[in-house]
């Protein structure tokens, strides 16, 4: 990592859903000894809030008006990350079916976008970070460090997100997991705001056929070379 950088040093990791984004990114973070930024866990909050606001998740100017007033506080705890929404620990909420169900189209509101892409950039400048997401690279952070594309098959994502449901005891069943990842990739690519997309300068990384460790290996080594 360059030292004599302008900006601080950014990691940008995008990718599909349930790629290993979150995971890898948290363990390159750890090693390089920066911050991590997984920025789904704030759509996931605007989406869990407006369950709770009872707000219809095509009602734009509702979850507009949500995201830029919601105060939402990430802190790092030994035992991971806590997400605090308006005083609120809502971790737990976050990974729920029906968070799953609407975050997509609540991340397609170009007003819920700006407020969290206006956070993140801020959250960027106060020093080196790895953040993941799906715009991080081509919206969020263009001039970053480092720009990785991390993906995989669907059915591949599909089942390594069966298994880890099914270790953590939660009722979990292939097919529905594959269907909702395919149905939020589709959504999240076609958006007319930021789509998911990789940045023309991004390094892709399939991990179909490579552990957790190798990614993480690869990613290193990207950041040594800058
Ligand atoms: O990364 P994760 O799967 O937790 O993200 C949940 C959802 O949040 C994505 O499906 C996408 O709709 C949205 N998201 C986004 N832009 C980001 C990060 C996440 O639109 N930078």
């Amino acid at each position: 990592m360059n030292a004599e950088r302008s900006h601080p040093f950014s990691l940008a990791i995008d990718g599909p859903a349930a790629c290993g984004k979150s995971a890898a990114g948290r363990a390159v973070a750890r090693r390089l000894g920066v911050r991590f930024l997984d920025t789904g866990t704030m759509y996931r909050a605007i989406a869990w809030a407006s369950i709770l606001h009872r707000i219809n998740p095509t009602d734009t100017a509702a979850l507009t008006e949500l995201a830029e007033s919601a105060d939402i506080r990430l802190a790092a705890h030994a035992d991971g990350d806590r997400l605090m929404l308006d005083g609120t620990d809502i971790t737990d909420n976050l990974r729920l079916s029906e968070v799953d169900g609407i975050v997509s189209q609540v991340s397609a509101v170009s007003g819920v976008r700006r407020a969290l892409v206006a956070q993140q950039r801020a959250i960027a400048c106060r020093g080196a970070i790895v953040m993941s997401g799906r715009d991080i690279g081509t919206v969020v952070l263009p001039n970053a460090s480092v720009k990785v594309f991390l993906t995989a098959s669907a059915e591949v994502r599909a089942a390594r997100r069966h298994a880890e449901m099914r270790q953590e005891q939660e009722a979990s069943d292939y097919k529905q997991v594959l269907d909702g990842l395919r149905r939020r990739d589709r959504i999240d690519s076609k958006r007319d705001d930021s789509p998911l997309r990789q940045a023309d300068d991004a390094v892709m990384i399939c991990s179909d056929d490579i552990t957790l460790e190798e990614v993480v290996i690869k990613i290193l080594g990207l950041a040594q070379q800058c």
